[in-house]
């Protein structure tokens, strides 16, 4: 089939074998990046290519106990988001089961009686393996679909950009192309749901008893209660952010006393909404400023497809050997550097610092899954301040950011955090430690915003018994 008969954007898509769409009982969706049943491209083609062989369409998502760094309060996130999908994909007539258990037996079962297998696109290294193996062993076309970049990051960029400022002019010259709806197109025939198995709309509670037997990662608890997961969620949160503290967005982005900002990250991490709809929404917003839709565009745009062009173009993202020739030059050069204090990662993670504002923040994260990017960037720097070595410091603030964080794991986790290591920043004035790197200091925060209160509205955020 040619692709360009369908109305997603080629561009889009990219065929992961040399197999052909052969006779079979269903088009299969293996839905894993993109968790949402709105601006999903993915689906959308998915739907177009069931329909243009008269066949039903089958969703399947895969429940892996295991995955990367994956614990109790991401599995819960992202579990209220599924039961958000299956419901919607439900009332368009489309099937859908999610199975629990090894993922390339289930998709390689579920592909035997597929006639095309789509799925969507993940930036980091595990995901793109899965999709790579996926192609290999399917007989059957195999289909990867683009939909969490609002300009696919191969068209945006052949190459790791230096910055912002690099990539911001790419995206700029092809933004009014990729900025378009994607309309839901009615499936024809529908797979009865009697004959999959997986999740039961009228049960669910039962598949998470079921994955809760799972051995999966119980050290961090829900936050379920802060952040429920899910599309119907986050379209609230959107509507809530625009109606009641968006205006203060621009210039409250460095006062982590305010909540003026959206706290979208972690739905998006788990794809529960599309950062298409997120930029046409901002765009449309007739009662925004252009400054408070520029700065969020930016954003939602430029600084988050900066981090994808980062993990797909660097294969080292997830270590110190990632960061640019300068930066790990001179921060190694530092290395004999009297430090004033060195902390454990022990003592980092029980927020026992001598410094009431790094501490609010490591507490802030643990408790709710989230922190206001000011104090994120501080955070980091701190860390690097207060270890070892730089490497040790990288380690330390991965392993604390992706546990922790609901919007942890993601590019966006790999590029904030090696951004206080120098990426996507330029050389500064040399100083102990940090050499040519950006460093912050505390009295910085007391003099550009109300520090204090940040530390009383975490303070009294958090439970009693901590
Ligand atoms: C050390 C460090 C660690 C970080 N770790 C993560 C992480 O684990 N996961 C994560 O999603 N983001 C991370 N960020 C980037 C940023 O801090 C968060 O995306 C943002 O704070 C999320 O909150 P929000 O949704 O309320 O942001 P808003 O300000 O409302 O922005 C909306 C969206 O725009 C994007 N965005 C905003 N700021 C940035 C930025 N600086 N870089 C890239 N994209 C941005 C995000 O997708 C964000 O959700 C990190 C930044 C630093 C400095």
């Amino acid at each position: 089939m040619n692709p360009d008969n369908l109305r997603i954007q080629n561009s889009r898509i990219r065929v992961l074998n040399d197999k052909l769409v052969r006779k079979g009982e269903y088009i299969l969706y293996w839905m894993q990046q993109s968790q949402r049943t709105e601006y999903n491209h993915a689906l959308e083609y998915a739907v177009e290519l069931a329909n243009h062989f008269d066949l039903p369409l089958y969703v399947l998502f895969v429940l892996v106990a295991d995955y990367p760094e994956a614990n109790l309060r991401h599995y819960t996130f992202m579990l209220e988001g599924l039961l958000d999908v299956q419901q919607s994909l439900l009332r368009r007539g489309i099937a859908m089961s999610v199975k629990i258990g090894d993922r390339d037996r289930i998709l390689r079962e579920a592909e035997k009686r597929a006639a095309a297998v789509v799925c969507d696109m993940g930036y980091l290294r595990h995901q793109r393996l899965w999709r790579k193996i996926l192609g290999q062993n399917s007989g059957c076309r195999v289909i990867c679909v683009e939909s969490d970049a609002v300009v696919p990051v191969e068209t945006a960029s052949p190459k790791m950009e230096y910055g912002a400022y690099t990539l911001r002019p790419k995206i700029n010259r092809l933004l009014e192309a990729y900025l378009r709806e994607v309309p839901e197109t009615p499936v024809k025939k529908e797979l009865s749901i009697r004959k999959i198995q997986g999740i039961d709309p009228k049960n669910p509670e039962k598949v998470l008893d079921a994955f809760s037997a799972q051995n999966i990662d119980r050290s961090v608890p829900s936050v379920s209660r802060l952040f429920p997961g899910g599309t119907t969620h986050a379209k609230h949160r959107v509507e809530e952010f625009i109606k009641n503290r968006a205006a203060g967005y621009a210039e409250n982005s460095n006062q982590p006393q305010t909540d003026d900002v959206s706290h979208i990250g972690p739905y998006l991490h788990f794809g529960q909404i599309s950062p298409l709809y997120l930029a046409l929404k901002m765009r449309g917003e007739g009662t925004l400023t252009g400054e408070v839709k520029q700065r969020f565009l930016e954003q939602i745009i430029v600084r988050r497809e900066l981090s994808i062009n980062f993990v797909y173009y660097n294969p080292d993202y997830d270590h110190f050997g990632c960061l640019p020739g300068w930066a790990a030059q001179t921060l190694t050069s530092h290395l004999g550097d009297k430090r004033d204090y060195v902390y454990t990662r022990g003592q980092l993670e029980a927020a026992e610092t001598h410094d009431p504002y790094w501490n609010a923040s490591l507490k802030e994260m643990k408790h709710t899954g989230y922190m206001h990017n000011y104090m994120r960037m501080y955070w980091a720097k701190k860390v690097i301040e207060w270890s070892k070595s730089p490497e040790d410091a990288f380690k330390t603030l991965l392993y604390l950011n992706n546990k922790y964080f609901l919007d942890g794991r993601d590019p966006n986790s790999y590029a904030g955090v090696a951004w206080a290591f120098g990426l996507h920043d330029r050389p500064w004035k040399e100083r102990p430690i940090f050499g040519m790197v950006r460093y912050m200091a505390a009295t910085g925060l007391e003099r550009k915003c109300d520090i204090r209160a940040y530390v009383e509205k975490v303070e009294a955020g958090i439970p009693v018994s901590d």
